[in-house]
């Protein structure tokens, strides 16, 4: 068995992952990453010669390449139901942004939607010589991580998990013991996350505090997981005040909603989804910054989406608050907010007198939970992907200092490794 990494290879973004063995040729993920707006892909590979391609889930960092394949052939497109839905809408919404920097266009998205195939968290399925499972990942809805049996060998795809407990999803189980190999990522390979519980009461008790004081908090926050996580952390405490949620992120509610099967706790997503107002409109939009409340609405770096409209609105008030709940990358409106204390208002850089505070809602495992996952699985062969180049150094230097791992790979982008 042959693992050749296409992407994500000492970077965060562009995932991509071919394996392959004397009978089958697979592919695993096969993202996009962004440089200044323009979409950068994997390592090319000839979609003819490919058996499948397994997703693990929806972020366009792993299915925003995948069109292309579609081109000039189709391929089987494996993941589950509400992965196929949600990339659909994510892919969709690419085009219509970057259609110019795109080697596809909507047909061939068309034709990767007929092309796959909904399998079933925990089902057990044949690839020629492969056996294939997926498992939940506890990421984002529909999130898998690949357990593939061939070749003698045994294998763990992570993608991108998380083994903790959120509001929507079961943390992902780790219980493999013997793996030949794990490919593992590594975003936060060397941060620790607060604990989960005591995140969400300081959340809810600063939305409390700025709601009771007649303000408005705003919440940029991604369309896909961490919308919904929010709402249903908001709802479960019963925060105080109306809570409006508008932009992408209502697409990604109804998808949710159409798949009970997929949530931790469905009845708390379903009624927090009764209480909040959904915005339709600009006059809706208006009125919801005119009286305390809370409004969640994409992107959650403040990159583009309805919550530019919002933070305009609210954030020259020292009354209301922008709360932050997803991670921001350098150089983004989210990052410069957070970090000077400013915002770009229609080509004008002002200081914000709202409240801006940061809260760590992470969809990913932290040092703690990476190292008692590569633990659990006393993997012969450790290949880090999936983060910074030097904090995955960091990381395996811990690997090693704690004899928890021998070999541990961080591979370059194109490098092949035997199992
Ligand atoms: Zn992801
Ligand atoms: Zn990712």
């Amino acid at each position: 068995m042959k693992v050749t990494v296409l992407g994500a290879a000492g970077e965060i973004g562009r995932s991509a992952i071919q394996l392959t063995t004397s009978i089958s040729n697979i592919l695993m993920d096969y993202g996009i990453s962004f440089s200044k707006n323009e979409p950068k892909f994997p390592i090319p590979v000839s979609s003819k010669e490919l058996d499948a391609i397994l997703l693990t889930h929806a972020h366009l960092d792993h299915s925003g390449g995948i069109p292309i394949f579609y081109v000039s052939a189709k391929p089987r497109l494996i993941a589950t139901k509400i992965t196929i839905e949600i990339s659909e809408l994510l892919i969709k919404d690419l085009i219509k942004l970057s259609s110019y920097y795109l080697p596809y266009e909507s047909l061939e998205l068309i034709n990767m939607i007929k092309s796959a195939k909904p399998i079933s968290i925990n089902a057990n399925f044949k690839l020629k010589d492969l056996s294939v499972q997926l498992l939940n990942a506890g990421h984002i809805p529909g999130s898998s991580m690949f357990f593939i049996e061939g070749d003698g060998k045994k294998l763990l795809y992570t993608g991108d998990f998380n083994t903790i407990n959120t509001k929507m999803l079961h943390g992902a189980q780790i219980n493999f013991p013997s793996l030949d190999a794990i490919i593992i990522e590594g975003t936060y390979a060397t941060i620790e996350h607060e604990d989960r519980t005591k995140i969400e009461h300081d959340f809810i008790s600063s939305v409390n505090e700025v709601v009771s004081n007649g303000g408005i908090v705003v919440i940029p926050a991604f369309s896909v997981g961490r919308a919904q996580e929010v709402l249903c952390v908001l709802h479960q405490y019963n925060v105080r005040g109306k809570i409006y949620i508008d932009g992408m992120a209502k697409d990604a509610s109804n998808i949710f909603l159409d798949n009970p099967d997929f949530f931790r706790d469905y009845s708390l997503l379903l009624e927090a989804h009764k209480r909040a107002i959904w915005v339709n409109s600009w006059s809706e939009r208006k009125k919801a910054c005119k009286e305390p409340g809370i409004i969640i609405a994409p992107a959650g770096m403040l990159k583009g989406g309805n919550v530019r409209f919002y933070v305009k609105k609210t954030a020259r008030n020292e009354k209301n608050a922008i709360f932050l709940v997803s991670y921001q990358v350098e150089d983004t409106p989210g990052a410069m907010l957070m970090k000077n204390g400013t915002y770009n208002f229609r080509g004008k850089t002002e200081k914000v007198n709202a409240k801006v505070k940061w809260f760590d809602f992470s969809s990913h495992c932290g040092n703690k939970e990476l190292l008692h996952t590569i633990r659990m699985t006393g993997a012969k062969k450790v290949i880090l992907v999936h983060g910074d180049k030097n904090k995955l150094e960091k990381f395996k230097k811990v690997l090693q200092d704690e004899k928890i791992a021998e070999d541990i790979i961080i591979p370059d982008a194109g490098e092949e490794i035997s199992l």
